[in-house]
């Protein structure tokens, strides 16, 4: 075949459509009750927003962004997040100057050129939220909560978020030099990557995969020992809300999350079934990003999930999402001028909010019937010459096999009678 679709991208086929809405309803109603408004950047940035917002020594930024330059002009990058493009619009469009905090979320297509695999795909979907503009451990906490909540309606169970705190621009600097006093002597032992990582970004060496380097971190030193009176106090006030909430967590020192702007709070949620696939969620606090990309000092906190991975979940736990809404009548017609007159009849019925599917072609009664089935259409209107005729219809109602024939005119009056 002549052509392919890029690797690691989908299509997304009809098929899988019922999953898709079902999900994508989820967020949105979710979004709406948690007080959250959609905010949708575009999809394209400068290169130089995510360089300075992702961080350029992060595994997105240094690996799997796609950049180009414009004619010639200027460097653009298809978005490997949210939050950076969420942060931009922010500042841009004077969002600080309306009421504090902002909740908003995003739903929408993200590109990360790495290696495919189950779960891992260069476009897939996130569902994204944030509260910005306040310092409050309950922004965290929302933040937490939307996530489970949108797990739990989805029917996911015994959810568990890992959960750490990372310190901010005070602490964080003293857990990083203690990072480095820990693992040097230790340098020759590590995997070949986290010597580069504990150059380059050491906090990445925490959360490594690598073999070698898996049996050193036991010792390693724990962000929650480095934390000052601040940063400690947030995270108790959010561990307590999570209590109060039910909402199970385990406390997960080798969590730092790869993106630079984190500050205090990071979590993640890993589904059943998804193995070494990753997480089905992952979100923090950043309360110095919006500084950084030129705003005024504003904290915020959110959190980003992979819709694949969630249905990929689905699947697997056999979750079933509810059918898509399709037409239910079926107009069969044998004979040009019954053609016509079921093409007006079709308009006149859609126009009144019935869903209706004309058969294509002339073809046998039998071949239609077959079509209506197929289309899972509850009834059908059948129009022959008679029909054409008298003015009449003759409907059928596939599921009871009851038939009947009445004036043209009745035929919506009877299309609802007979709706399942
Ligand atoms: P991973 O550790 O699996 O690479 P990540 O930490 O890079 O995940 P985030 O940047 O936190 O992921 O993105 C949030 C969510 O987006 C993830 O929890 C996951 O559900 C989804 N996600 C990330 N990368 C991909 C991908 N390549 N394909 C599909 N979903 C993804
Ligand atoms: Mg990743």
């Amino acid at each position: 075949m002549k052509y392919q679709r890029v690797r690691g991208m989908q299509d997304l086929l009809p098929e899988d459509q019922p999953y898709w809405a079902h999900v994508e309803k989820a967020c949105h109603d979710l979004a709406g009750r948690y007080g959250f408004e959609r905010l949708e950047a575009p999809v394209l940035e400068s290169t130089d927003l995510f360089v300075r917002g992702v961080g350029d020594a992060t595994d997105i930024v240094s690996k799997e962004m796609y950049s180009f330059v414009d004619k010639g002009e200027d460097a653009l990058t298809l978005r490997p997040e949210f939050t950076a493009g969420v942060m931009r619009a922010y500042i841009e469009n004077g969002m600080g100057s309306r009421p504090q905090p902002q909740k908003l979320y995003s739903f929408g297509p993200i590109f990360r050129r790495e290696r495919p695999a189950k779960g891992r795909y260069r476009q897939f979907y996130q569902f994204n939220a944030e509260v910005i503009g306040t310092p409050d451990a309950l922004a965290d906490l929302e933040i937490m909560q939307i996530a489970h909540g949108l797990y739990s309606r989805l029917g996911f169970t015994n959810l568990v978020f890992q959960l750490n705190s990372t310190g901010d621009p005070e602490c964080k600097p003293r857990f990083i030099q203690a990072l480095r006093d820990y693992f040097t002597p230790l340098m020759d032992r590590l995997a070949p990557l986290d010597r580069e990582r504990l150059a380059k970004n050491p906090l990445r060496v925490l959360d490594t995969k690598e073999r070698e380097t898996l049996p050193l971190l036991a010792d390693a030193p724990r962000f929650v020992d480095y934390l000052n009176a601040a940063c400690a106090e947030h995270f108790a006030e959010l561990r307590a809300y999570l209590d109060d909430a039910g909402i199970r967590y385990e406390i997960n020192h080798r969590l730092v999350r790869g993106l630079d702007y984190y500050t205090k709070t990071v979590f993640e949620l890993w589904g059943e079934g998804l193995g070494a696939q990753g997480a089905l969620c992952g979100g923090g606090r950043y309360d110095g990003l919006i500084e950084a990309l030129g705003g005024a000092p504003t904290p915020g906190v959110g959190f980003a999930t992979g819709i694949e991975r969630i249905i990929m979940s689905m699947r697997e736990l056999g979750v079933q999402p509810a059918p898509l809404p399709r037409p239910d009548v079926f107009i069969a017609h044998l004979g040009p001028a019954a053609k016509r007159v079921a093409v007006q009849l079709a308009a006149q019925l859609r126009a009144e909010g019935t869903g209706v599917r004309v058969a294509f072609g002339a073809r046998s009664l039998k071949a239609q019937m077959k079509d209506a089935d197929r289309a899972g259409c509850a009834l059908a209107l059948l129009i022959g010459d008679d029909e054409v005729r008298d003015g009449t219809v003759t409907a059928r109602d596939l599921a009871h096999s009851e038939q009947a024939t009445l004036a043209r005119a009745d035929a919506a009056g009877w299309i609802r009678a007979h709706l399942p």
